[in-house]
């Protein structure tokens, strides 16, 4: 067996708290920016509104969000600017959201929750588990309107199975109707109205004053280590806050040079990045544009620092699974603590071409990191991610990476104990 060197040991402890932590208190996209901002005021940062002028001062660092849920984080040089060194990756993950009246009496004990499904999750690792709600509220707040989180931090919810007593198939497979089979229950019917009253409570609100609300389901399992010298990590929303962490905090480190660092976590990743927030919409080209304004960089200058720039989007990526090694591509098989994995495809899902790839390579050997790479066997059609959606508003040089995992959009994914360091490493390198 190969026994983690000592020095492997504790820089993975250090890092790896701090990760789990983070991932722990974000139950939603909301926390995970919430979250990211308390980081960078910390640090530092200054915080941005969009609806502001903004008046930015070279070497310094700024931060601005959009709906709470998408957050961008820069850092400026003392000097004149090339360009701009990006990263990039998501803060939402799948799971359930609630409808508006989500409360449901079903006859005649139960109280359950009417949900739908956000993103493309895997249902059944949904079933039995303590869940909880959290997510953000939209309230009165004297002539205007205030948003709060919200996270009820307890055991509220629950999806129960179905006896194998009464479907003796299950172990074939079953589908699921997220209608019919995915509702949770959270208690007797005789409780009804008691969870906007709970919501309510735990913001400190009225609850008459609650008029808009995204919630989410969210599964109470907090990260740890797994497996008999710690190698693995099992946690929720691995995909993608590992890398939303390794970025923000990898932008933090590092004083930059010559180009404006940037890292950016888009809301929306797992629905198609369709909205105002999410990584097809003007967020990012609004910001940059605007970073140029504030720093009096003309047009013509700007369209310079653009053909100068490179976006790294980070998005965790599929590691070879042991069970079902067949589902792999055939040279190209990302393993678990393998180090970071570069994407590539040939209709180009993923941004990932010969001068990207070097680029990452490279970075990755200065940075004396290991790294990999991952293409879909070419009878399956795999998923997308943020890169090339990004390119349709602001068009740079892009690599797409991630971290490898296992059992991606399950309810508890798995992933390697070893890599989010590496992705740190190599991003630091990068932003100097
Ligand atoms: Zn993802």
């Amino acid at each position: 067996m190969n026994h983690m060197r000592k020095e492997d040991r504790d820089m993975k402890k250090i890092d790896l708290h701090k990760l789990f932590t983070f991932i722990d208190e974000s139950p939603t996209c909301f926390h995970a920016v919430a979250n990211l901002e308390k980081m960078l005021d910390k640090q530092g940062f200054v915080r941005l509104h969009e609806k502001d002028t903004w008046k930015l001062e070279k070497g310094r660092k700024y931060y601005v969000n959009r709906n709470g849920s998408s957050l961008m984080a820069f850092t400026l040089p003392s000097t004149k600017s090339l360009g701009f060194r990006m990263v990039a990756a998501h803060s939402d993950s799948p799971c359930f959201k609630l409808k508006e009246s989500p409360e449901i009496a079903a006859d005649p004990y139960y109280l359950k929750l009417n949900v739908e499904k956000y993103g493309g999750m895997i249902l059944s690792t949904w079933l039995d588990r303590p869940l909880s709600v959290a997510g953000r509220i939209v309230v009165k707040d004297g002539d205007g309107l205030r948003s709060c989180l919200v996270n009820l931090e307890r055991d509220t919810a629950i999806i129960p199975n179905l006896a194998i007593h009464m479907n003796r198939d299950m172990n074939k497979g079953v589908e699921y109707n997220p209608q019919t089979d995915m509702q949770p229950i959270v208690g007797a019917v005789s409780g009804k109205g008691s969870l906007m009253k709970q919501i309510a409570k735990a913001t400190g609100v009225k609850e008459k004053d609650i008029l808009g609300s995204d919630l989410f389901l969210y599964n109470r399992d907090k990260c740890r280590l797994v497996g008999v010298d710690d190698a693995f990590i099992a946690g929720p929303r691995l995909d993608d806050l590992e890398c939303a962490y390794a970025g923000m905090a990898a932008l933090a480190d590092c004083a930059p040079e010559n180009y404006v660092n940037l890292c950016v976590v888009f809301d929306n990743e797992e629905v198609g990045s369709g909205t105002k927030q999410g990584a097809a919409s003007t967020f990012l080209k609004d910001v940059l544009e605007r970073i140029c304004c504030g720093l009096t960089i003309s047009r013509e200058e700007y369209l310079c620092m653009i053909a100068d720039s490179f976006l790294i989007s980070a998005d965790n990526a599929h590691a070879l699974h042991p069970n079902h090694p067949g589902k792999a591509d055939e040279t190209n098989r990302p393993m678990l603590n393998g180090g970071i994995v570069i994407k590539y495809h040939g209709s180009q899902k993923y941004a990932t071409d010969a001068y990207s790839a070097a680029v990452m390579k490279d970075l990755c050997n200065r940075a004396d990191v290991p790294y990999q790479t991952y293409a879909n066997r070419s009878d399956i059609p795999g998923g997308s991610t943020l890169g090339n959606i990004a390119m349709s508003q602001v068009s740079v040089s892009t690599v797409d990476i991630g971290l490898p995992q296992l059992a991606m959009h399950s309810a508890l994914e798995t992933a390697g104990a070893k890599d989010p360091e590496y992705l740190i490493k190599a991003l630091r390198t990068f932003f100097q």
